[in-house]
């Protein structure tokens, strides 16, 4: 999507990697090590499909073992190519680093255009491919873990999962091999809307510190915030939905594949992704204002731009033109190095793909784990959690009946008291305390030393500081 002249993809993400460890003090060699990918596969397959052969070809590119396994979604997409899955597999190395998910990185990718496919063929073509990755251990519980990106989801994850499980029938670990399954296939609960949720705790918490808020030039909080988003798909529909749903922003423009959708007042995010599923686009959406030229909508005037679908869409072309005084990349790579240079001069704040995407990945961690331990969260807590609150309770209603008129419970304390923690609560909690902690790691770097003037460079110095320590325990 980058425009002539500007690197690619790859290129990009080495840029800012470069520009972060200019900053640091690694050992002669390191650098480079961590920067490179480690391997990429590449493999051409055939599948029969309507009466002939039909080839595809798909990627697994592994960007650091560090730490095993690996972990990074597979993309469906005909813009899907090496330099893009090498992209992306770096820069899922830095996000587990980043939010302490004990994973190396990795990415995959296969050229096809999805919606071109019946059910039943996507289902053909997804476990040849899942074949071919399988294989070869490149989709392995122990040593790479897959999950869904643009253009897949759960479905395709269950496929995976499946066709892993007929290869090695004897591996009591087999749901492991993959994240992003559906719950009755051995996912998590949470786990489809987590991307989207961890870019709402981002927001949270950036919106919790005065220095960060007034850095982006901005006040108050997200609600009545003025929100652009580009993309509503899983990322982009969860993160508009729960920002407008529960912090009171406003969603003031959609940006997809077949136009941009505008309006003052905020838009009903739920009636639009209804009405893509029923009409294929936007257009013709009675809610709000169509506009043909979709990505001109991500110079208008907004608090917050979202760009939640696709790299290099604010380039060289466009970065001066950006109004939003804080950008949260909730896809990955939507800024390219050349336009991060710009904003960064104009003193735009963008939260960084790294972390603000990194939900996903850290929920994922979750299933992972969940699949090894063979039990749901918060199986063996609940009740007894709930028997402990009742005796709280208990004791209250004593003093209540006691003092009578003078005090009584709150409404609805009783019941919210009394609830124990389910998986999802857990998964909850357990999301937004890594997006917490995460940007805390950041905002230490961006406010204590002054070489550290954005939050981009602020998530590579911790990410890449903590690779650094995992390749030297182990001696390399
Ligand atoms: P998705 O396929 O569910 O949604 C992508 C959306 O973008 C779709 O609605 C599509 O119509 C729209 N789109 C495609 N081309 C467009 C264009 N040119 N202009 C405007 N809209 C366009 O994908 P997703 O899973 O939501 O992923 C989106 C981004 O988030 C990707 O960069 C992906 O790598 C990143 N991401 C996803 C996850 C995850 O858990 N799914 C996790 C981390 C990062």
């Amino acid at each position: 999507m980058s425009v002539k002249n500007e690197p690619s993809f790859r290129e990009s993400v080495d840029l800012m990697f470069n520009r972060a460890v200019a900053l640091m003090d690694l050992p002669p060699g390191l650098e480079e090590k961590i920067r490179v990918c480690n391997a990429t596969y590449t493999v051409r397959f055939g599948v029969r499909l309507r009466g002939s052969i039909h080839t595809f070809t798909g990627y697994r590119s592994v960007h650091s073992e560090h730490m095993e396994p690996v972990k990074g979604g597979i993309r469906y997409s005909m813009g899907v190519n090496q330099d893009e899955v090498e992209a992306l597999a770096a820069l899922m190395t830095y996000k587990c680093a980043l939010v302490e998910a004990p994973f190396g990185g990795s990415k995959g990718g296969l050229r096809i255009d999805p919606r071109e496919y019946e059910e039943h063929e996507l289902e053909l073509i997804t476990r040849r491919f899942a074949y071919e990755l399988a294989k070869r251990d490149l989709i392995h519980p122990s040593q790479n873990v897959p999950a869904p990106d643009m253009g897949t989801g759960e479905r395709e994850m269950a496929w995976i999962a499946d066709q892993y499980s007929r290869m090695n029938t004897t591996d009591i670990n087999a749901k492991a091999c993959v994240t992003g399954k559906p719950l009755n296939a051995g996912g998590i609960s949470g786990r489809v809307e987590a991307t989207g949720r961890g870019v709402q705790y981002a927001l949270q918490e950036f919106f919790r510190d005065k220095r960060d808020i007034d850095k982006a030039g901005m006040s108050g909080t997200l609600d009545g915030k003025r929100v652009i988003v580009q993309g509503l798909g899983n990322v982009g529909y969860h993160a508009a939905k729960f920002l407008s749903e529960e912090d009171g922003s406003q969603i003031v423009g959609i940006i997809e594949r077949d136009g941009a959708l505008v309006s003052e007042k905020s838009i009903d995010v739920d009636a639009v992704r209804d009405w893509i599923v029923k009409h294929g686009g936007v257009k013709g959406f009675p809610g709000a204002t169509y506009v043909e030229n979709g990505v001109s909508v991500l110079e208008e005037d907004c608090d917050i731009l979202i760009p939640a679908a696709l790299e290099g869409v604010i380039n060289l072309s466009n970065a001066d033109r950006i109004k939003a005084p804080l950008i949260i990349e909730a896809a990955n790579g939507p800024v390219t190095a050349g336009a991060d240079e710009i904003l960064r001069d104009k003193g735009t704040v963008i939260i960084p793909d790294m972390y603000a995407n990194a939900g996903g990945v850290t929920v994922s961690y979750f299933e992972w784990v969940k699949n090894l331990s063979h039990i749901r969260f918060g199986r063996m807590q609940r009740r007894q959690e709930e028997a402990r609150h009742q005796l709280v309770i208990d004791e209250l209603q004593r003093l209540d009946d006691y003092l009578g008129d003078a005090w009584s419970m709150s409404p609805n304390f009783k019941q919210k008291y009394l609830q124990g923690a389910g998986e999802l609560e857990l998964v909850r909690s357990g999301l937004d305390d890594t997006m917490r902690t995460a940007y805390q790691s950041m905002r230490e770097r961006w406010h204590g030393d002054d070489k550290v003037t954005d939050l981009r460079t602020a998530a590579y110095l911790v990410s890449i500081e903590k690779v650094a320590a995992s390749y030297r325990a182990k001696g390399l």
